[in-house]
């Protein structure tokens, strides 16, 4: 048996009984080539031991793994896309696969993305192309190193079929991806109840996700649950929201059934990283209103909670709900300046002191429209920045007088890791980005001559910068 002593299988899912997915199955590929397994996400739930056939036995095949769901579950859930509600949702073409404990004891979900249709794919082939299972890798990599709270891409998986899509060339190459995260469930997932006033399975809902993801065993009413629940939830989008503007990513498409319970960042679309500072940014083409705008992310959030709370008014009082709501936004400011501290690596001085700085680069940055990593990377560890800031090709914006105030704020502060200069990373003099340019280079050299060397040299270019940035918790 190749799977270690730290593999723990785990069958939570199954405790929500009927209603809550569809059992299905995977499609049968024509090919399964492995193209990326992450062993370090791998070794946390102790599956690193796997050789290559097993794994894509495992995770292109989809034989189960031993102690836990043995027959894919496809997840029911409904949704708000761009604010209007779909009730025809669900996973279309992916399935919860397996749950395990990792190595601090949390419940983790394996789910898949283009493993073949199910009851809700509608028109859908239930495929993921290549390039769509490719960029998610390089998005979660990437938000993973910033220190964001994200989902991992487990494994991506060639698959040998031509798909035709509308936004590609096509045909073009076809995958199957598996995704660690704390759960697949989603404010849409309470939604779909609450529309069907299911009010039984909403709080059954509740319980299980007070008991697995936030330690809470019963207690109390149903009601008061349903509060506690929501002010969890609540607290870890506010962070959520906090992440994506710490790293500069725009998600691009925050509907309801994108949005994770336990508030991993995950389902990469569309996404972009900024690459300056631009609060009007927009990831997706079809956004036309610019609803989720990079500056606009949070407010994107907070309403999708207020979707939560919604689906909650069957099982709780809708003015303590209410009550509950009103607290996002401080909490969201917390969170920002928490993780913008660490992305400038320099230490918490109180929080009016910190905020004030804040304000004076957020202003530099929208005045400057500046380069978005460049400026982290500048700054990065505060007094020890003279020296990096002055060989920046921004240099001679950061001297402007009217920026004296913002230069001698970051000077002031003390780092967080005094030795962190020495890493090569911050020797290099440019700071690691994730722009669509590269993205798409990184895929035409894939798609044109099946070359994934750019690929790999990112990921460790990535790895590279994670690294240097791992800071002690603060
Ligand atoms: P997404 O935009 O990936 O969050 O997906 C929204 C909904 O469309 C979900 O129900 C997906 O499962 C479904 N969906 C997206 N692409 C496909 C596809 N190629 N085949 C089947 N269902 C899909
Ligand atoms: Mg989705």
């Amino acid at each position: 048996m190749p799977i270690s002593d730290n593999y723990k299988g785990e069958t939570a899912f199954l405790d929500l009984s009927e209603g809550f997915a569809d059992e299905v199955k995977a499609a049968n590929f024509p090919k399964t080539l492995l193209r990326f397994r992450n062993d370090r996400a791998a070794a946390s739930v102790g599956l690193y031991e796997l050789s290559d056939d097993e794994w894509i036995d495992h995770f292109g095949r989809f034989t189960p793994l031993p102690n836990t769901i043995q027959t894919p579950l496809a997840q029911r859930y409904h949704g708000h896309q761009f604010r209007n509600y779909n009730p025809d949702i669900g996973d279309g073409r992916g399935f919860l696969f397996a749950q395990m404990r990792d190595t601090q004891g949390r419940l983790m979900d394996l789910g898949t993305k283009g493993s073949g249709t199910t009851p809700y794919s509608r028109s859908g082939d239930g495929r993921l192309t290549l390039k769509g299972g490719v960029r998610e890798i390089m998005a979660s990599e990437m938000l993973n190193a910033l220190g964001t709270y994200t989902s991992d891409t487990f494994s991506l998986i060639e698959t040998g079929e031509q798909l035709v899509r509308g936004d590609e060339p096509s045909p073009t190459r076809s995958a199957v991806m598996v995704r660690l995260t704390h759960s697949h469930i989603r404010i849409g997932t309470f939604q779909r109840h609450a529309y069907f006033s299911d009010t039984e399975r909403l709080n059954k809902l509740v319980e299980y996700c007070l008991k697995y993801y936030y330690d809470e065993m019963p207690f109390g009413s149903a009601a008061d649950r349903a509060l506690l629940f929501l002010e969890r939830v609540m607290e870890r989008v506010a962070e959520q929201a906090a992440d994506l503007m710490a790293a500069g990513y725009v998600h691009g498409v925050l509907n309801t059934d994108n949005i994770n319970i336990t508030g991993e960042i995950f389902d990469f679309g569309p996404w972009r990283l900024l690459s300056h500072m631009d609060l009007n940014f927009t990831a997706a083409y079809f956004d036309e209103q610019g609803l989720y705008a990079f500056g606009r992310q949070a407010d994107a959030l907070h309403w999708n909670i207020y979707q939560l709370a919604g689906a909650l008014a069957d099982i709780a009082e809708e003015k303590a709900l209410k009550e509950v709501l009103s607290a996002f936004p401080s909490q969201y400011f917390s969170a920002l300046r928490t993780r913008l501290l660490r992305r400038l690596g320099v230490k918490e001085k109180g929080q009016k002191i910190d905020d004030a700085v804040l304000k004076l680069v957020n202003d530099y940055m929208i005045t400057e429209k500046a380069p978005y990593e460049r400026f982290f990377y500048d700054w990065y560890g505060g007094q020890l920045a003279e020296t990096r800031f002055r060989k920046s090709p921004e240099e001679a914006k950061y001297l402007g007088d009217q920026y004296n105030d913002m230069r001698a704020a970051l000077l002031s502060y003390d780092p967080v890791k005094p030795d962190f200069g020495d890493h090569q990373y911050f020797q290099a003099g440019r700071p690691c980005t994730l722009l669509i340019e590269e993205v798409e280079q990184i895929w035409a050299e894939i798609a044109h001559h099946d070359n994934w060397q750019l690929f790999h040299n990112k990921l460790s270019q990535i790895n590279n910068m994670a690294s240097a940035l791992k800071a002690p918790s603060i």
